[in-house]
């Protein structure tokens, strides 16, 4: 049966500053949906009780946001392949049956944002280096390969946590050595040659030091992008920008992940508009 008014929200903690219901609502309301999206503070600990409370109340969906990304999947009745491989799932639907089933659509989302600021882009252009080892670059690493990238530069402070998804990722099969770890303290010798620079380390977040990493290197033609949204131009951004490179935020990696979360809840694939993007934007 059919709901006549549809409800979704994201679970994380904290999740006071989630900019996803302003997405959901606007196109709730442009697409003339009855339903609402709504912020749910799950703290730690709670997230079994707040997925049974989901089914128990009718609630068709949920993004999840940290901490919950990974214990999240476990609670899955049915976990997407790519989520699997992930190791984590960013949004839950609830069949009408009941049945909860787990997605990630962060690097579909990341992706999209890459070919959004230039179709042409290929994964495959050249070397790509990505900083950091946390579950964005999770996310992006993996969706990289999957689109053709042939030599990923992986580093991160902690170069353990680079080593282990190397070895996860990049140990067999079509991707094997494809990711190759470097030390941090050489992240501006692997900018050479490369064809698109990845921050996913949380360096030049909104309260948060400056990443520390000088440009020279990179080629002019290279891409950069940052997972970070909030600023929207981050200070590696601007510098690249002052550079000439092309320049991607992470607003398009949260605004293109919304789309297929958004598709699933309440049937229609939403369109990603300037005036969505200046909605989101006003508010950062
Ligand atoms: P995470 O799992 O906590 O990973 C954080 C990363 O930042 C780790 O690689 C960590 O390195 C690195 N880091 C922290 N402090 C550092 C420092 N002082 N110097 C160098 N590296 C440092 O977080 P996450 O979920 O991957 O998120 C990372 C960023 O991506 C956040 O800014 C988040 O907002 C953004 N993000 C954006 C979207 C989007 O839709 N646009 C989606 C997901 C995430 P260590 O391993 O050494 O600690």
């Amino acid at each position: 049966m059919s709901l006549p008014f549809k409800m979704a929200g994201v679970m994380g903690w904290p999740v006071a500053h989630s900019r996803s219901p302003i997405i959901h609502n606007h196109w709730l309301s442009k697409y003339n949906i009855q339903g609402a999206y709504g912020l749910f503070p799950v703290q730690p600990g709670h997230l079994d009780a707040a997925i049974k409370g989901m089914l128990a109340l009718g609630i068709v969906g949920s993004n999840v946001t940290i901490p919950h990304k990974v214990e999240a999947m476990k609670l899955m009745d049915h976990v997407d392949p790519l989520a699997k491989r992930m190791g984590a799932i960013n949004t839950i639907v609830i069949t009408e049956e009941g049945e909860l089933q787990g997605f990630n659509n962060d690097g579909f989302g990341y992706i999209q944002s890459l070919k959004d600021a230039n179709p042409n882009w290929s994964a495959n252009a050249g070397p790509i280096c990505v900083l950091g080892a946390g579950g964005a670059a999770r996310a992006i690493v993996l969706s990289l390969l999957d689109q053709g990238a042939k030599e990923i530069r992986l580093m991160n402070r902690t170069q353990s946590k680079a080593d282990a998804l190397a070895a996860e990722f990049g140990q067999d099969g079509p991707y094997k050595g494809a990711i190759k770890v470097y030390p941090w303290s050489e992240r501006e010798e692997a900018l050479d040659s490369v064809s698109l620079l990845v921050n996913t380390t949380n360096q030049g977040m909104h309260g948060q030091a400056d990443l520390d990493i000088r440009l020279e290197r990179l080629p002019k033609e290279a891409m950069v992008s940052d997972a970070i949204y909030i600023p929207l131009e981050t200070p590696l951004l601007k510098a690249a920008a002052a550079r000439g490179h092309v320049t991607v935020s992470g607003l398009g990696m949260l605004l293109n992940q919304a789309r297929p979360a958004f598709k699933a809840w309440f049937g229609v694939l939403p369109e990603i508009t300037p005036e969505l993007r200046q909605m989101i934007i006003a508010t950062l």
